[in-house]
Order: C-alpha cells, then sequence, then structure tokens
C-alpha cells in the first residue's frame, strides 16, 4: 500500500471501523478526505460486533448500528457497508475484520481508517505485527485529539487531518437523552431513525 501512484489493477478499498452508535457526520467526513487523499476506490464502513472496548457499557443493538450505518452511506457510490463484524460471533477484533475482508477481496490493498484516539492505543493491539502487513493505517485528527506519531513501524502509518468536527457518538447520545437536537451533527435518515427506535432516551 502507501500513499504513492496506484499499482494498476489493484483496488484501494478503506476499512472504517467503528461502533457507530450512532454514526455521525465526523466519520463521513474522515471517511471522504481520506478517500481523496489516498485515492480509494470504495471505502466500507464496518460496524463493531460487541466492542472489547467498549464492555463498560451498554451499546445499541447492532441492528440498529448497522441500518443508521446503511442510511447515513446509501447515497455515496463510494460508501458500503459490511455486516462481517456483526455476524461474528464474540467480540470484535480489527485482527479478525482485517483477515476476513482480505480473504474477501483478493488483488485489493486495504486501509483502515482510524480515529488518532485510536490510533494511540494501536500498539496494544493484538497481533500488531500481522495487521501492519494486512492493511496500510491511517489515523485522522479530531479535535480534542493531539496528532503525534506513536513511534509505529515506518510505512505502516499515516497521519491524515481531516476538516475539524467537535462531534462523537458520545456526544450525540448525551443530546438526545436531554432533548437537544442532533440535527446536522447525524445524517437527516438518522436523526428520524433514532427517534423512530427511540434510542438514547434512557441514558
Ligand atoms: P464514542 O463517543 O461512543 O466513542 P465515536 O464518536 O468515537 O463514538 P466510534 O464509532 O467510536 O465513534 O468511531 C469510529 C472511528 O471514527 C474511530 O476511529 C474514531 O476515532 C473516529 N472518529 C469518531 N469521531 C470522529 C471525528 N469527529 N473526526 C474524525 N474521526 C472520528
Ligand atoms: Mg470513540
Amino acid at each position: 500500500p502507501g500513499n504513492g501512484p496506484s499499482t494498476p489493477g489493484r483496488r484501494r478499498l478503506g476499512v472504517m471501523g467503528g461502533t457507530f452508535d450512532p454514526i455521525h457526520n465526523g466519520h463521513l467526513v474522515a471517511a471522504q478526505e481520506v478517500a481523496a487523499q489516498f485515492g480509494l476506490d470504495e471505502v466500507v464502513f464496518v460496524p463493531t460486533g460487541q466492542p472489547w472496548q467498549k464492555s463498560h457499557r451498554s451499546v445499541s443493538a447492532a441492528e440498529d448500528r448497522y441500518l443508521m450505518t446503511v442510511i447515513a452511506t446509501a447515497e455515496n457510490p463510494q460508501f458500503s457497508v459490511s455486516r462481517i463484524d456483526i455476524d461474528r460471533r464474540g467480540l470484535t477484533y480489527t485482527i479478525d475484520t482485517l483477515r476476513e475482508l482480505h480473504q474477501l477481496n483478493p488483488d485489493t490493498d486495504l486501509f483502515f481508517i482510524t480515529g488518532a484516539d485510536a490510533l494511540a492505543q494501536i500498539l496494544t493491539w493484538r497481533d500488531a505485527e500481522e495487521l501492519f502487513s494486512l492493511a496500510h493505517f491511517i489515523g485522522v485528527t479530531r479535535p480534542g485529539h493531539t496528532l503525534h506519531d506513536p513511534g509505529l513501524p515506518a510505512g505502516g502509518v499515516s497521519l491524515v487531518e481531516v476538516p475539524a468536527l467537535a462531534i462523537s457518538s458520545t456526544d450525540c447520545r448525551a443530546r438526545v437523552a436531554k432533548g437537544d437536537p442532533v440535527w446536522y451533527l447525524v445524517p437527516d435518515g438518522v436523526v428520524r431513525y433514532i427517534d423512530k427506535r427511540q434510542l438514547y432516551r434512557g441514558e
């Protein structure tokens, strides 16, 4: 992989993993910016199964998170959504996601897109060596998280500045719980889906 000229015949696929509880415009802008800067053919959003980092709080049903991700990305021909993590039993590990996507997509270079906050923890992930052999890692800035080189293998990681959007799913959930609006923080269809399913009311 890498940031250089495309290898002829090899598809460039971005992989945006996340809890997406709910998906918000920060996720979408980050995916768009990385796709443009790295000349990606497509970005696949992969909602997690039960995320191991978040086992302390209850996460919305996988099906709700999956459907919100579909609604948010449906209009963009470059975006798609994969069920691989929500259909796999047990906790989600990035290594399993990348192994499966690698098998499903031969002749494809994978670019794993993650927030700078997650990138900082990257060395604590299981199987770090294999991770870097399966995908190029792209850390995107987000407000409140300083972008620094965490001392990762040379060439395996790129850092990308995205237009700053101080949006997080945590903040969106808190706003809904308080009755504050989330219009323009998440796509319109996601606002309506949250309302229809009465998500985040009791938090
Ligand atoms: P939560 O507040 O529940 O942790 P979140 O907003 O961080 O949710 P996740 O689903 O955990 O959303 O995020 C998926 C990925 O998107 C992570 O790598 C995260 O760092 C990144 N991300 C989230 N919000 C932004 C944003 N505003 N700008 C850039 N990247 C973001
Ligand atoms: Mg997060």
